[in-house]
This record gives C-alpha cells, sequence and structure tokens, in this order.
C-alpha cells in the first residue's frame, strides 16, 4: 500500500533510514501487544510514531494511581477505566493513520489464539510468568515471532524468539520452578520505559528484515549499576513447548 503525502511527510525522518519499502511493509503489518502497561505503554506508543498499520492491545486491568509513575499512556482522568479502552482514545490521537484494536479480555489460551494468529509479531508486555508462558506457547504453536520484554526493580531482560529456529522462553526454563513476583512489585519508572523501547526496536526489525536481532541472545539490563550485558541462550532439546520442532 503506498503512502500518501501525509505519510510521506511525517515518517520522512526514519525514511532517510529505512526508505520506502520498509515504511509500506510497517503500514500492513498487525503488531498484538500484550499487555497496557508499563511496557505496553511505550511499545504502543512507539509502534504507533514508526506509522505499523495495525496494532492489537489486550489488557484486563484498569487504571490504577500506582501505575503513574511508568504507564505513561495515562493520566489520572483515566483512573478505574479500562487501560485497552483508555489506550485506544489516547494511541489514536497520536496518529489517526494507525487502526487500533483493543481488547479488554484477559490474555488466556482461548482468546489469545484468535489474536496471535492475526499477528506478523508479538510483543510481550506482560508482569507475570503464567500468562507469559501461555504467550510463548501459542506463538510457538501458530510460527509467530515473540518479543520477549521483562521488568522489575531497576532490572530488565530482552529476547526475540523465532519459533523453530531459537529458543523460546519455556526453553529457559525447563527443570527450574517458576514463581512469580510479589505483589505489589517493586519497580522503577523508567526501567519499562528502556526496556519497551528495545522491544519496539526489536519489532521493528523484525517487520522490516533490517538489521540484528536478539535471537538466540538475552539482553540483561541492570539500570543501577549501568550495565547492559548480552548473554548466549540455546534451544533445550527437552522443551515440551519448542523441543519437537
Ligand atoms: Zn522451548
Amino acid at each position: 500500500m503506498p503512502l500518501d503525502k501525509y505519510e510521506l511527510e511525517r515518517y520522512s525522518r526514519h525514511l532517510l533510514l529505512i526508505g520506502l519499502e520498509k515504511q509500506e511493509m510497517l503500514k500492513e503489518s498487525t503488531v498484538l501487544i500484550v499487555g497496557a502497561g508499563g511496557l505496553g505503554s511505550v511499545a504502543s506508543m512507539y509502534l504507533t510514531y514508526m506509522g505499523v498499520g495495525r496494532i492489537i492491545i489486550v489488557d484486563d486491568g484498569t487504571v490504577e494511581l500506582n501505575n503513574l509513575n511508568r504507564q505513561i499512556l495515562y493520566n489520572d482522568s483515566d483512573i478505574n477505566e479500562y487501560k485497552a479502552v483508555a489506550a485506544c482514545r489516547k494511541l489514536r490521537a497520536l496518529n489517526t493513520r494507525i487502526v487500533f484494536e483493543c481488547h479488554k479480555e484477559r490474555f488466556d489460551e482461548n482468546s489469545g489464539e484468535r489474536l496471535v494468529r492475526e499477528a506478523d509479531v508479538v510483543i510481550d508486555a506482560l508482569d507475570n510468568w503464567s500468562s507469559r508462558l501461555i504467550l510463548n506457547n501459542l506463538c510457538v504453536r501458530n510460527g509467530k515471532p515473540l518479543v520477549h520484554g521483562g521488568v522489575e526493580g531497576w532490572y530488565g531482560q530482552v529476547t526475540t524468539i523465532i519459533p523453530k529456529q531459537t529458543p523460546c522462553l519455556n526453553c529457559l526454563f525447563v527443570g527450574r520452578k517458576i514463581t512469580d513476583r510479589r505483589n505489589p512489585f517493586p519497580i522503577i519508572g523508567f526501567t519499562p520505559g528502556i526496556v519497551g523501547l528495545i522491544e519496539v526496536a526489536e519489532a521493528v526489525k523484525l517487520l522490516t528484515k533490517l538489521g540484528e536481532l536478539l535471537t538466540n541472545r538475552l539482553l540483561l539490563i541492570d539500570l543501577y549499576a549501568m550495565e547492559f550485558r548480552v548473554i548466549n541462550i540455546e534451544k533445550n532439546p527437552r522443551c515440551p513447548v519448542c523441543g519437537g520442532v
């Protein structure tokens, strides 16, 4: 789908870097963002600014006052509203050319399957491992690239999963006990800001086939020590999710 005059001007600064053809690829793409909290706020805003044609957001939570140190899509007037509804309203105001589809439902095996199938790339913007492993399972089963991001406190991590080619999230945890974080968990606002933006960079590169991806690698971010480390990760042949594929 060719870009019109408005889009050519709006995206002109990054068109210098990626070119028309890649921008048209973004325009024709669908990204699913699972979670509309701190990671999802940043991811959805910047994918909107990039000109991704269709953005699907799923989150069953409502906006709470203690979210406002990091969930930059929202403000005081959104408190108690469904995040998915408030997010769509905010995002439409940022870029009227994007199609937004927002679901105020819990992401689970049933609701998730259809949404994952619709997407070209999926962004993990979740805050718990039980939902995350369901998402991982659905992405592997449907062959959809998944950009994983996780945060707690001053720490974050990112990896990009391409089913059949790279380790999946479950590979990292085979044989280990997964415990979800304490509630309320400590988080400082800029951590999901940084991690969410790295997820966007990965999603854009996946969609445009540009640059190097964080595949087979896990980026570990420690903002307290200000250290960024990348460790190699490997597929686990005993992984019940992707081991057989
Ligand atoms: Zn696996």
